[in-house]
């Protein structure tokens, strides 16, 4: 048994982690990853003080590549990078490589992740907001809009993990499509080929904070005059296969372990089931409830992330405490939201949305 194993069993408190961001990740990948810091695959090494060029490190970073295109099913157009920063640098990457100056892009104003990669985006050139859901409090996604043909691209939040909102279809707009699935990524099937470029900051649903998964169609690159720095040029990082620099080893790594435990959970398709009906045991407490209300419109509630307030607002801090002291931890509200955000990532078990709906159904019981 590893030192990691042990530390666990005897020390580690029962917890429901409905955390948003940095958030629950499975426990045997946390234990793998453990075991590897100290000795990775019995080489008297730590993953953490492997070269990345060693041939070790490039088999870790292909194979997480691979299992991107496994698990997404992308075609031969789509490629798949690993890269720092997370996804609020790629809010700046994207109209960097894609929009020039005298060019305008279309965004979807869908909430604060959206609102603040089109104010990155008004740094490189026009944008064209075409719809927001802002005079709702971001509390519905936006169907009634037309993207013009000449937009360099659309640009969405597949999922608003502040909001709880989440797009069920992709917009067919005819311009490319690109997407900040940060939150979403990895949930539910969608037709990963229709899209230009998919980003996702790796630390919702995919492995630890420090690295971006990007998926793109390279035929849309090259097409500016304006110079971009080497590490902000896509096709640099395309042409090392994302070691252009040392790439972030250890959060690569995790997202292998991660991405590894998804096929072995049956894939995209089988999580997606899971998260179904994770959400729909959530919901239906929340809608039978008298204390607490749903913040969004029914039709565009997110799988990820539940977002609910309690009715009398004085009762807020007492259920917090009522649902710490069954374990469930993380579900205060977004500070721009208020209330409560329960976030249901691949890796939360069924098993803790059960904790968090009987502590709903025991404290509308039993108020304190
Ligand atoms: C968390 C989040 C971000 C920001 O990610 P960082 O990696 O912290 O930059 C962007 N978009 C969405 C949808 C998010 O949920």
């Amino acid at each position: 048994m590893s030192g990691a194993t042990v530390l666990n069993n005897k020390e580690a408190k029962k917890v429901h982690n409905f955390n948003a961001g940095p958030s629950i990740l499975p426990k045997e990948v946390f234990e793998e990853a453990a075991a590897s810091v100290l000795n990775y695959q019995d080489m008297g090494l730590s993953i953490l003080e492997l070269g990345h060029r060693t041939p070790e490190f490039i088999a870790v970073m292909e194979e997480a590549r691979s299992l991107v295109k496994e698990l997404m099913q992308l075609d031969q157009q789509h490629e798949v990078l690993f890269l720092h920063g997370g996804a609020s640098t790629q809010f700046m990457q994207v109209p960097m490589n894609l929009l020039d100056s005298k060019d305008a892009a279309a965004y979807a104003d869908t909430g604060v992740w959206s609102s603040k990669a089109i104010k990155e985006a008004k740094l490189f050139g026009k944008v064209d907001v075409v719809c927001s859901s802002k005079d709702g409090n971001y509390g519905f996604i936006p169907t009634d809009f037309a993207v013009p043909n000449d937009a360099k691209y659309f640009h969405f939040t597949t999922n608003n993990t502040i909001y709880g909102t989440q797009w069920k279809q992709i917009p067919k707009t005819g311009n490319p499509l690109i997407a900040d699935m940060s939150s979403d990524i990895f949930s539910r099937v969608l037709d990963f080929n229709s899209f230009g470029l998919i980003y996702a900051g790796a630390q919702k649903n995919m492995g630890p904070a420090g690295v971006n998964l990007v998926v793109l169609n390279p035929a849309l690159l090259g097409k500016l005059k304006r110079p971009i720095p080497t590490m902000m040029d896509y096709r640099n990082h395309l042409a090392e296969g994302s070691m252009l620099n040392t790439p972030p080893v250890f959060a690569v790594y995790v997202c292998l372990l991660t991405l590894r435990w998804l096929k072995k959970m049956g894939g995209i398709a089988a999580i997606e089931q899971r998260n179904i009906e994770k959400a729909a045991l959530l919901y239906q407490a929340i809608d039978e409830s008298t204390l607490f209300t749903g913040n969004v419109e029914k039709k565009d509630r997110s799988l990820m992330n539940v977002c609910f307030r309690i009715n009398d607002e004085s009762l807020e801090k007492p259920f917090l405490d009522f649902a710490s002291s069954k374990g469930v931890i993380g579900i205060k509200g977004h500070r721009l939201s208020g209330g409560f955000r329960a976030s249901l990532y691949n890796a939360l078990p069924l098993s803790s949305v059960e904790v968090l709906v009987a502590a709903i159904k025991t404290f509308e019981a039993v108020p304190a």
